[in-house]
C-alpha cells in the first residue's frame, strides 16, 4: 500500500499537479492553516487526486500489456530471422540458370554464358538469364575476342539491366570499329598487324592465303579494284616474284600492315 501512495504522490508531482502542493504551501505562507476553495475547484481537485490513485494500477497493467506485446514481436523477429537464413541458404545453393523466357529442362545450364557456346546467338545480342530460373535475372552478352586483348576468351558482358549490356556492347563495337575484323574467324585486328585485303574483307595473317595457295586455286584471286577474277599467268608472277626475293611458298599473303 506504501509503495501505491508513493506511485500515486509522484504522479501528481509529476504528472502536472503540482498545483495542489503549490496551493498548500502558499496557504502555509499566506499564514493560513486552512486551505479555501470554491465548490468547483475541490470537486476537480478531488477528481485529480482519483485519478492519481487509480493511477498505478493502470499503469502496470498498461506495461505488462507492453512488455508482452514487446515479447510476441521478438518471438516473431527471431522466427522471421530462422525462416530467412534457411531460404538464403535454399538460393545461394540454388546455382543452375535459365534463359528468362524458356525454363525447360533442356535449357538448363551451370553458368550463364555456357547459353552463348554453341553460337546460336549472333554475337552482341543480349539475353536474360535467370538463375534458378526465378530466383535473379541479369543480361548477358558475348563478343569474339578483341585484338587487343591479353586472352583468347570470349568479350563477356554481365549486368543488372537490359539497358546496361546493351550500351556494353555498344561501346566495345564503337571501341573496335576503328579497325576491321578478320572476315574468317572474326578476330579484331589492331594497329600494326598484317593482313591480306581480301575484296570481301580482310583476313588476319592466319587465315590470308599463302602463295602456294594462290597458284593453286588462282580462280579464288581476284583484282581488288574491279572484282574482276585473276589470270593464272598473273598469280603465277606474282608468286615467282615472291620466291626469287627469298619468300617460300607457304608464306602467308598477309603483307599489308594496318597503320
Ligand atoms: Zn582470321
Amino acid at each position: 500500500m506504501t509503495a501505491r501512495i508513493d506511485e500515486a504522490l509522484a504522479y501528481l508531482r509529476s504528472g502536472g499537479l503540482a498545483e495542489v502542493e503549490g496551493m498548500t504551501r502558499v496557504a502555509f505562507g499566506a499564514g493560513s492553516e486552512r486551505v479555501a476553495c470554491s465548490t468547483d475547484v475541490a470537486i476537480a481537485l478531488c477528481m485529480l487526486a482519483s485519478e492519481a490513485a487509480e493511477w498505478p494500477a493502470k499503469h502496470s497493467l498498461r506495461v505488462a500489456e507492453l512488455l508482452e506485446a514487446n515479447n510476441r514481436y521478438l518471438e516473431r523477429a527471431r522466427a522471421a530471422d530462422v525462416e530467412n537464413a534457411r531460404l538464403k541458404r535454399i538460393i545461394d545453393a540454388c546455382d543452375w540458370y535459365w534463359p528468362e523466357d524458356d525454363t525447360s529442362s533442356d535449357s538448363c545450364i551451370s553458368y550463364p554464358h555456357e547459353f552463348f557456346s554453341d553460337g546460336h546467338v549472333d554475337p552482341g545480342t543480349v539475353v536474360a538469364i535467370s538463375r534458378g530460373g526465378v530466383v535473379e535475372t541479369r543480361y548477358y552478352a558475348q563478343l569474339p575476342p578483341a585484338g587487343d586483348s591479353d586472352s583468347d576468351d570470349d568479350f563477356e558482358v554481365d549486368e543488372v539491366t537490359e539497358e546496361l549490356a546493351r550500351r556494353k556492347v555498344a561501346d566495345e563495337l564503337a571501341r573496335r570499329a576503328d579497325y576491321p575484323q578478320c572476315m574468317v574467324c572474326e578476330k579484331q585486328l589492331q594497329k600494326g598487324d598484317r593482313y591480306f585485303p581480301d575484296v570481301n574483307g580482310t583476313q588476319c595473317e592466319e587465315c590470308a592465303p599463302t602463295y602456294q595457295q594462290m597458284i593453286d586455286e588462282p580462280l579464288g584471286h581476284v583484282y581488288l579494284d574491279d572484282g574482276e577474277q585473276r589470270a593464272a599467268e598473273d598469280c603465277r608472277a606474282q608468286f615467282d616474284a615472291h620466291i626469287a626475293a627469298g619468300g617460300k611458298p607457304t608464306d602467308s599473303m598477309a603483307t599489308e600492315v594496318l597503320e
